[in-house]
């Protein structure tokens, strides 16, 4: 951490005591599992990705099944997640990288999981935070994005330069939670088109607050 606020430090310790629970809600047993899962919950709710890999990890049981997948098949197989066809694409050559250049094991570095096609950093570091419990940076989706532009923790837009932000200002040992935080505060308060702002426990700390009103 180079620079840390109190008005941060109030931000972090009341998403903490408010979603104290910070477990992803995707179901995996290994980090190749992970990573599938992850590519797949682009776009798509947890709820529908868990259903569809209850059956898929039964029919490819290894990083091996997936990187000798027949694409077509594959996509009929994830076809209700959407997107199929490029996330069966980055499943399936994301495994033959990871099979025969990485030994079958996911690598637990940002700088190699950068290199599997289809994983940008969000991908990452969703993977290394779940699947290796390791923080290299901050998830930053469309929720994460919107609540730190609104609690001026960023004036970026680019969810990379956000990330950055984030990770100047928050200590890193709070890196893996805060995204899983912002994200719960995101649906439940602070919505997109309608945040509750008289029944957000961030109010007094944040500049928007009510100006959507
Ligand atoms: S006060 Fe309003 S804009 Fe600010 S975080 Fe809460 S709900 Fe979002």
């Amino acid at each position: 951490m180079k620079r840390s606020d109190n008005r941060v430090s109030k931000i972090i310790n009341i998403l903490k005591s408010e979603y104290p629970r910070t477990k992803t809600a995707l179901k995996f047993k290994t980090p190749h599992q992970m990573l599938v899962s992850t590519i797949l919950s682009a776009q798509c709710t947890d709820e529908r990705v868990n259903k569809v890999t209850e059956e898929l990890f039964e029919k490819y049981k290894s990083v091996y099944d997936f990187a000798k997948a027949d694409l077509q098949k594959l996509q009929d197989d994830i076809r209700s997640t959407g997107f199929y066809k490029n996330k069966s694409k980055n499943i399936v050559k994301s495994s033959q990288k990871i099979a025969y250049e990485y030994n079958g094991n996911v690598p637990d570095e940002m700088e190699e999981l950068l290199k599997l096609p289809g994983v940008a950093r969000k991908t990452a570091n969703v993977v290394l935070n779940n699947a290796f419990d390791k923080s290299e940076g901050i998830v930053v989706d469309t929720h994460v994005k919107r609540l730190s532009q609104r609690l001026g923790l960023t004036t970026q837009k680019n969810a990379d330069k956000i990330e950055k932000d984030l990770m100047q200002i928050i200590p890193k040992e709070e890196w893996k939670n805060i995204s899983y935080r912002l994200i719960s505060h995101g649906r439940r308060i602070c919505s997109a088109k309608k945040p509750k702002c008289d029944r957000c426990s961030l109010s007094k700390l944040c500049p928007s607050a009510f100006s959507f009103h």
